[in-house]
């Protein structure tokens, strides 16, 4: 058996792969790198346990996620120290995203039969001999592949939706993150021993790929664009239909009325806290020209003290992924090249590890650090005339995932104009720490919602059925039907729908 170090080259039969401190390198856990037998293996035995899973019906599988959820809270402590070991971040974030994970469980569970279950439809003048009813059944099994910045509550907001919803799960956690997708497989089997309805997968992109091609009913990606796309192209092989999450360049609007302690406030910690690795992560800022010299004196002065690190004092962690440091570093010199200033921070911010706050303004609307997903503890503040240039610009990149309004008059209105799926107004990122709401983007950000009822029946085929009561009085799909049964068809249909 070999041990590879993450990101390295592709993994061979029998290979394991360790998973590292990105604080401070050491070996946290070592992990097999599953092959595409390994894979085919596991939705195999997956589909065994989805037909056990489905039988249970919507009330024994809510008890058993109730079950799952009070293993999570009682060793919250225990997961939070495995999601510090991985991703170097505070335990007071890790704590943070595995609560409103579990608050996702709770919901998902017990929500399900009532958004799912058997509904009435109205079938109709014409066809009133009909019941109508349509059902929300499980697809089968849901391969859900994860990243690793919110190793916890990012892949359990497919995984929690997608079992809720009577599926299997094949779990393909994030290389720098196998010890915590193991840990949430583990404390899940200690809930349900019965049947493997939720499993893990490790490796690379390799395994991930695997997955996509293994027949599996359902892909719910999260990661980047580019790997997003990549898993569209193979999904299209097999028709395999899939949900894609994917990267962000998230606005915040600052109108003139807005309360600009909270505006800088939500920027400041929307921007910089998990290193800036969050993908309704705050990366611009839009400010009404009133009050932009006032809102960039709070942001500076609310970033003092905000600071990377891995003592108790630090306010965020280290950069997780080594490559992410360059493009950081170049989002900033693109920037200061192109006649930005850096009013905190700059290219001497980002470290070998940690990159320290930086916060730019004057920056061209069509340089990198505006355009393109930087996932760093940056930020860029502009200033606008008016809201409607905050709009227009704010909606000017390919993504459109998450955004943020502060306004006291016009919330609702700005938020509407805005072209993501998820806005919160007066207050940052809060659209997805509630549960009822669908979570997910347009554009380069992606497809498909998650959460909510929205994210149930994304893991469910609509089922419908139409019961005859009695025999229709105008019979109309038969070879018998009568001359006289269209001319009375006819006429009703101009009496229904042919008013001027
Ligand atoms: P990646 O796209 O690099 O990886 C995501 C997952 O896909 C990993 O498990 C990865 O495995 C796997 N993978 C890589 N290549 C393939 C392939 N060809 N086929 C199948 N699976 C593959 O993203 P990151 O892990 O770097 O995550 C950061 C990105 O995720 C950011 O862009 C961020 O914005 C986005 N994100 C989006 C969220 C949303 O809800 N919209 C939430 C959180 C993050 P491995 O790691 O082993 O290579």
């Amino acid at each position: 058996m070999t041990a590879v170090q993450p990101k390295h080259t592709a993994a061979s039969v029998g290979d394991t792969f360790d998973s590292l401190s990105p604080a401070t390198d050491e070996v946290v856990g070592t992990y097999p790198v599953h092959t595409d037998a390994d894979v085919q293996a596991a939705v195999e035995r997956a589909r065994e346990a989805a037909r056990w899973w489905a039988s249970l019906g919507f009330d024994g599988r809510a008890e058993r996620l109730r079950k799952w959820k009070g293993v999570i809270t009682r060793r919250l402590a225990q997961l939070c120290q495995v999601v510090r070991d991985e991703t170097g971040k505070p335990i007071a974030d890790a704590q943070l995203e595995s609560v409103l994970a579990i608050e996702h469980i709770a919901w998902a569970g017990k929500h399900a039969r009532k958004i799912l279950g058997r509904q009435k439809r109205s079938a109709g003048l014409l066809m009133s001999n009909q019941a109508a009813t349509v059902e929300y059944q499980p697809l089968g099994v849901v391969g859900v592949i994860g990243p690793w910045n919110y190793p916890v509550f990012t892949p359990l907001g497919s995984i929690a939706y997608a079992l809720a919803a009577g599926n299997a799960v094949v779990f393909k956690p994030s290389e720098y993150t196998p010890g915590v997708g193991k840990w949430l497989v583990d404390a899940f089997a200690d809930a349900v021993p019965e049947a493997p309805v939720l499993q893990l997968i490790t490796g690379f992109g390799e395994t991930g790929a695997a997955l996509t091609k293994s027949g599996v009913n359902k892909i719910a990606f999260t990661g980047s664009t580019a790997t997003g796309k990549k898993i569209m192209a193979a999904a299209a092989d097999t028709l395999t239909p899939v949900i894609i999450e994917a990267g962000g360049k998230d606005p915040v609007l600052v109108d003139s009325d807005a309360d600009l302690d909270a505006a800088a406030d939500a920027t400041v910690w929307g921007a910089f806290s998990n290193s800036g690795q969050t993908c309704i992560g705050v990366e611009r800022v839009y400010v009404h020209e009133k009050v932009h010299d006032e809102f960039v004196a709070k942001v500076i002065a609310k970033t003092e003290g905000v600071r990377a690190g891995s003592d108790a004092g630090a306010k965020y962690g280290p950069v997780t992924m080594p490559s992410q440091l360059a493009v950081i570093r170049r989002h900033i010199a693109d920037a200061i090249e192109r006649g930005g200033k850096a009013l905190v921070g700059g290219v001497d911010a980002v470290g070998d590890r940690y990159a320290q706050p930086t916060v730019l303004v004057d920056v061209p609307e069509d340089s990198e650090a505006v355009q393109e997903e930087t996932f760093g503890p940056t930020v860029t503040i502009a200033k606008v005339r008016d809201m409607d240039e905050a709009v227009e610009k704010a909606n000017n990149t390919k993504y459109g995932l998450g955004s943020t309004v502060f306004s006291k008059a016009r919330g609702m209105e700005l938020a509407s104009r805005l072209n993501t799926g998820m806005t919160s107004i007066n207050a940052p990122l809060s659209f997805a720490g509630i549960a009822s709401l669908p979570f997910g983007g347009v554009g380069d950000s992606g497809f498909g919602r998650i959460h909510g009822p929205e994210g149930l029946r994304e893991f469910a085929r609509p089922k419908a059925i139409a019961r005859q009561r009695f025999t229709a009085p105008i019979a109309l799909t038969t070879f018998a039907r009568k001359e006289k049964t269209d001319a009375l068809v006819a006429k009703l249909i101009t009496v229904m729908h042919g008013k001027r």
